[in-house]
């Protein structure tokens, strides 16, 4: 694989450094043996196109192509279509994207669905060889005879078919001849075996559907354990990794290598990502997607790729985050805040800084002459000198934030109150004097006075003030709408819920807040989807994809404050 020139960013940060891990002493282990020989490592990541990769996958990716690129290896994406049922082509498109905006290219695309002949014949060779045969069960009776973890199974009345009546059935079929769910095919292996997957799993169902790509070729589709070990296999896989909750499923994986005699790709399980306030399965995804909960797979608060991307996540905070948790042996859930420290950490140092007031507060400044403006000097990115400097515009009537004045300021409040002096960024000290309000009483304007000696925002006379804040004149503003997030749902571990309940119960009813008209400065009249800015005091922005010209619209990706430090800070006390 190749890191996808796309997205390498000059102000990028240097990637993590490798993290060692499990995988990774696999991988120096089977270099050092020459497990295989003097062929280059193959890895693959291995998609069912049922829905939208999320975090999870991404944990995933980066293992499959990182590691293979660590190691001079080579690695698939393979889409592993069995199902045709719930699989399509808008998931396979959004899955390409995905994994490349992630930074990585597949050296081969792959379909497990371009090995169904293969596939089939293989069947037919393991019919032959006596260790498949076809039973007439139903999905019900065969999970009947199944036994439990301390009880054996019973084996099916068909097991002893003959070869010649096996063969016979398999081909038909294979041709239509059955309704679906009438018969399936059956590997024969141990009915008593303490793993459950290895009695004679289900190779093969009858299922009368299109699929997205051979059409009404079959109508006999295989099994997720039959298909994927010789897909891996055919593509001499040499690490297939996959989650823990397949670790049952290894000794099925290697049999049906083993009774064909071929490649002998090894499967290799690590933990499952899991993140606190949020959901890390594509049913449950496409669930809020179909029941409307959320906008689409691509709403801002999905952990969808497409929806982090969206809210203005970058692809190297989360190649970042996924080198951080590595790879074990144990699932276990990670802080979301962790994944946050990563994005705030990149956007602090590569975003530009801008002036926006999400709620507007009116402040008429009393002694600056009416009709006079002035351009006052601001640092685009204090954290980075290169960024350079912009020219913002001041006037006598500038708005501020509600939240920054109080009529009545409670104790250690410092920022404007009448009587009180506070900084105005990069422009003057001002004065507030009184307050001019509606029918209903609530404040709607202040009046203040400034100091001219002030500009820049510099203390003529050594006088303190408490507070900084921000601003925007008011003529010169330009509107916007500004979209704020919060966490999707209310409990850290979302599918917490009591008998009866749902995932859907612990929603955030406050997930989303839309401000309609929030006063920004004149320069952010160009910004175009996909870029990020800095507000001043109010968190890290990007504007959305459906942002015009004439009709700006800002996503917050993140407030400014970083709490993953105390948490951590928290877990090591
Ligand atoms: P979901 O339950 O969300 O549908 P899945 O495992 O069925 O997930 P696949 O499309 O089959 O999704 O997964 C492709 C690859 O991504 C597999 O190797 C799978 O193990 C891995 N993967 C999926 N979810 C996670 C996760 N939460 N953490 C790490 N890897 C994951
Ligand atoms: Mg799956």
């Amino acid at each position: 694989m190749s890191t996808n020139p796309q997205n390498t960013n000059a102000s990028a940060p240097a990637e993590a450094a490798r993290p060692s891990h499990f995988i990774r002493d696999i991988f120096v282990e089977d270099q050092k043996t020459k497990k295989y020989g003097d062929a280059v490592f193959q890895t693959r990541f291995p998609p069912e196109p049922n829905g939208y990769l999320h975090l999870g996958h991404a944990k995933a990716i980066c293992l499959d192509f990182g590691m293979a690129d660590d190691f001079g290896g080579l690695t698939n994406l393979r889409f592993d279509d069995t199902n045709p049922e719930k699989e399509e082509q808008e998931y396979v498109d959004s899955i390409m994207e995905d994994v490349r905006w992630l930074g990585f290219e597949w050296d081969r695309l792959c379909y497990a669905s371009d090995y169904f002949d293969q596939l089939f014949e293989w069947a037919i060779q393991l019919i032959k060889a006596g260790k498949a045969y076809v039973d007439d069960h139903s999905a019900e009776e065969i999970r009947q005879h199944r036994g439990t973890l301390t009880e054996p199974g019973e084996n099916s009345p068909y097991r002893n078919r003959t070869v010649e009546e096996n063969l016979d059935l398999f081909l038909r079929m294979a041709k239509g001849e059955f309704p679906d769910g009438t018969r399936v095919l059956r590997a024969k292996i141990d009915m008593a075996s303490p793993n459950l997957n290895m009695r004679d799993p289900v190779m093969y169902r009858i299922l009368h559907a299109s699929h997205h790509r051979t059409g009404d070729k079959w109508c006999i589709y295989p099994m997720y354990d039959y298909a994927h070990g010789q897909s891996d296999s055919l593509e001499k896989v040499t690490h297939s990794m996959c989650t823990l909750e397949f670790a049952d499923h290894q000794p099925l994986y290697r049999w049906y290598i083993e009774q064909l005699g071929i490649f002998p790709s090894q499967q290799i399980e690590f933990d499952r990502l899991s993140l606190t306030y949020t959901l890390l399965s594509k049913r449950k995804l496409l669930q809020l997607v179909q029941e409307k909960r959320v906008s689409g797979w691509d709403d801002p608060r999905m952990p969808t790729l497409s929806g982090i991307r969206r809210r203005g996540f970058t692809a190297a905070a989360i190649r970042n985050f996924c080198a951080a948790i590595g790879a074990s042996r144990t699932n276990g859930s990670t802080d979301i805040e962790m994944l946050e420290h990563f994005q705030r950490e990149e956007l602090n140092r590569t975003s530009p800084r801008a002036m926006a007031v999400l709620r507007p507060l009116k402040v008429v400044i009393e002694n600056y002459p009416e009709g006079q403006e002035e351009l006052v000097e601001v640092a685009n990115n204090p954290e980075d000198p290169s960024a350079g400097l912009r020219q913002v515009p001041f006037s006598r009537e500038i708005y501020i934030e509600q939240d920054d004045f109080r009529e009545v300021p409670p104790p250690k409040y410092y920022r404007l109150s009448p009587g009180k002096e506070v900084r105005l960024r990069n422009a003057y000290f001002i004065t507030a004097k009184e307050v001019v309000k509606d029918a209903a009483g609530n404040v709607v304007e202040v009046r203040c006075t400034y100091d001219p000696a002030s500009r820049g925002g510099n203390s003529p006379d050594g006088r303190k003030v408490k507070s900084t804040i921000h601003w925007v004149s008011a003529k010169h503003a330009i509107s916007a709408e500004v979209r704020l997030y919060d966490k999707l749902f209310i409990n850290p571990n979302p599918s917490d819920v009591p008998e009866g309940g749902s995932f859907l119960d612990n929603l955030n009813p406050n997930s989303l807040e839309v401000i309609a008209d929030a006063k920004l400065e004149p320069s952010l009249a160009t910004a175009k989807p996909g870029d990020r800015i800095q507000f001043e005091r109010m968190g890290y922005f990007c504007v959305d994809i459906e942002s015009k010209p004439e009709a700006l619209v800002f996503n917050r990706t993140l407030p400014l404050k970083d709490t993953w430090a105390k948490i951590e800070r928290k877990a090591g006390s």
